[in-house]
């Protein structure tokens, strides 16, 4: 779906058995709250999320800006494949946040950390490899946040600005929830499905565009008219119920692609 397409878009059809699933968390999932780590998951959606993982035969997949030990305290006792910080980790790979800090970053922080004490409410949110500027709790200082990123990021080589909902990070520029979903398409038990990309926000366009150009389907939470997405959610209630549905959807007859020998 083109940029300029009206704001409504029509909810996604249920699932069937060949299809993967990839949900970002926060604010698909989550409610927004003003600081990341007091958010929790809605009671029952854990076991709504089970068996709607093993519907489909484990495919199912977090895909967040979340670092993965973050994303397993809030699914726990969960364990569900996972791409954290927009694709820069997977579960078990050995990709470890805060390893190949660049000094320049280190920098940024402080230069953020000082806006911050300025500005009660902005909050610095260390990832390791990434650092996120939210002003959920601050809207008078948003220009100062995005203007100071904007004026560093040239600084920081390797590195891009993600805007997201109230919102900045800094991120490694090759990393991408695109790249996140084509990674785990291409192992089991993804491979072979049909992509379904659920998110809400700027960094959900790229699982969007991903999702679309393998025959999937995009599925936008809440409402923005230049999104990529072919389908539309109200917000995460929505997502939840729609999530519901598809749990007690009586399983259909796929049989995942066999090995080749
Ligand atoms: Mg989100």
């Amino acid at each position: 779906m083109a940029a300029g397409t009206p704001l409504y878009r029509p909810p996604p059809p249920l699932l069937d058995d060949a299809c993967a699933l990839f949900l970002d968390v926060d604010g698909t999932l989550l409610e927004f709250a003003s600081q990341p780590d007091r958010v929790r998951l809605p009671p029952q959606a854990l076991a709504v999320i089970e068996t709607l993982s093993d519907r489909l035969q484990g495919a199912l997949a977090l895909v967040s800006g979340r670092p993965l030990h973050e994303l397993d305290r809030l699914f726990w006792p969960l364990q569900l494949p996972a791409a954290g910080l927009h694709g820069h980790q997977f579960r078990g790979s050995e990709t470890s946040p805060g390893s190949t800090v660049p000094e320049a970053l280190s920098h940024f922080k402080r230069e953020a950390l000082a806006l911050a004490r300025r500005h009660q409410g902005v909050m610095v949110e260390d990832k390791g490899s990434h650092l996120a500027l939210h002003w959920r709790g601050a809207p008078h200082a948003a220009e100062q946040v995005r203007a100071l990123a904007a004026a560093r990021i040239g600084d920081i080589a390797g590195y891009r600005l993600q805007p997201g909902d109230h919102v900045v990070e800094l991120v490694p520029a090759d990393v991408d929830k695109g790249g996140a979903v084509r990674t785990l398409m291409r192992e089991r038990p993804f491979l072979g499905r049909t992509p379904v990309f659920v998110g809400d926000d700027l960094t959900d366009e790229y699982g969007f565009a991903a999702v679309n150009a393998n025959g999937g389907w995009s599925v936008l939470v809440g409402r923005r008219d230049d999104s990529h997405a072919n389908y539309g959610l109200a917000d995460p209630g929505a997502v939840h119920a729609w999530l519901r549905a598809n749990a007690e959807n009586p399983a259909s007859a796929f049989s995942p692609p066999t090995e080749q020998t």
